[in-house]
């Protein structure tokens, strides 16, 4: 069992902490402890709702911006375990209220530290008030001994396409705050990851994406070819309320509909045409593309008023040729697709064939107008880096999951 919790540490403009004193509530595991505000994740919450509620019920005050630095998860044989996400507030104006769990203080600076508190708080708050601003740390304790701190941060690394100048891309497993299978960067909803953690994950990526929406466009994939033209309609945050979309692909020419698709082997494509500031985003497993969702995603392009010379596609990390092993019904179907070229892209081996989808792919939007110099392959074999990507075949499905998104804004 995880308790999921928000604290955070609120600076006013004389560059003063807020701490509380614990001295009130009964029975309170942090009695006479200095530390942040805040408190319990409430079910449906989450963790920016959390701490904003928090605050403002213990404090008083409701500062104008929030930080998630990210989670600190504390390990315990004596109480449960916690994932507690660790946030700086700051921008406030009102006065403080009367706190009922302790008393409130204003503490500069350079004096937070020398305020008791737990021995683990330390770690995470030292890095804290130097301005770090990622922070994710493991504190494990035997009774009240700590026994171990780890900090487990990494830099997100979200890649790129040089033909997209507005905010985009490929999401990898780097930089998230899941664990176990998940670990790190999870962005699937529902392959059994904590909700509150996969938020997290979804907040980073956006943020490395240069994505200002929390709400996007997204859904179930069902391996077909239909591409929807997203409006403001379809957004919703991660995990909803909001009904999903069923379908492998999104366009639009709205600004602020960031449009997401996740991907574990199969191959994602981004499309962005830069005259006309229309956007897409496709699923293109195989069934997909022998389907020809890459026609259906360019006419709809079209039907916004591109045309097929102005449109991008970046290619992301997909299982790669030496990697994805497929049966003749596949090589068939993609023969159908691009007829005499098809033979370029597998080779035999055994009774099975090598396919390199990623170049089907590329191949088919060629036919369809797009100029060769206007396609880019971004990242490598997914299975080849088990490392660096989720690849459904090399975890036999024990995975999280990649997404790309792309996005309008201003
Ligand atoms: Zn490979």
């Amino acid at each position: 069992m995880i308790i999921p919790t928000t604290i955070c540490y609120i600076r006013n403009a004389k560059d003063q902490y807020l701490l509380l004193h614990r001295i009130k509530k009964k029975e309170d595991i942090n009695a006479g402890k200095w530390i942040g505000v805040g408190g319990k994740i409430e079910k449906d919450e989450t963790p920016d709702q959390c701490v904003r509620r928090e605050v403002f019920e213990e404090t008083g005050l409701r500062p104008k911006k929030f930080f998630c630095h990210g989670v600190v998860k504390f390990i315990s044989d004596r109480y449960d375990d916690e994932d507690m996400y660790l946030y700086s507030a700051w921008d406030v104006e009102e006065d403080l209220i009367e706190c009922n769990e302790g008393e409130l203080k204003w503490v500069d600076r350079d004096e937070v530290l020398n305020y008791p508190t737990w021995e683990g708080d330390y770690y995470f708050l030292k890095p804290l008030l130097e301005g770090r601003k990622k922070i994710d740390m493991i504190v494990e304790y035997k009774g009240d001994e700590l026994v171990r701190c780890e900090d487990i941060t990494e830099d997100v690394v979200t890649l790129k396409s040089s033909l997209i100048d507005c905010p985009h891309g490929f999401s990898t497993r780097t930089g998230g705050v899941s664990d176990g299978i998940f670990a790190s960067l999870n962005l699937g909803m529902n392959r059994g990851d904590d909700r509150l953690r996969v938020i997290e994950n979804w907040n980073r990526f956006l943020d490395s994406a240069g994505v200002n929406n929390r709400e996007f466009v997204c859904g179930e994939q069902v391996h077909e070819n239909n591409v929807h033209i997203a409006t403001k309609d379809d957004l919703r945050p991660a995990y909803g309320p909001g009904e999903m979309n069923v379908c492998d692909g999104y366009v639009t020419n709205l600004k602020d509909v960031p449009l997401a698709i996740f991907i574990a082997d199969c191959v994602p494509v981004l499309l962005y045409d830069r005259e006309n500031k229309v956007i897409g985003a496709v699923h293109c497993g195989w069934r997909s593309t022998v389907a020809d969702i890459q026609k259906n995603a360019v006419d709809k392009m079209v039907t916004l008023g591109s045309k097929e010379k102005d449109i991008a596609a970046a290619i992301g990390p997909a299982i790669g040729k030496c990697c994805f092993e497929v049966g003749p019904e596949v090589i068939e179907a993609v023969e159908k697709l691009l007829g005499g070229e098809a033979f370029s892209f597998y080779t035999r081996k055994d009774e099975k064939y090598m396919l390199d989808l990623r170049g089907v792919v590329k191949e088919r939007f060629i036919k369809l107008g797009l100029k060769e110099e206007n396609i880019e392959f971004v990242g490598e074999c997914t299975m080849c880096r088990p490392d660096r990507y989720w690849s459904h075949r090399y975890t036999k499905g024990e995975r999280g999951s990649m997404a790309a998104v792309i996005a309008l804004q201003d």
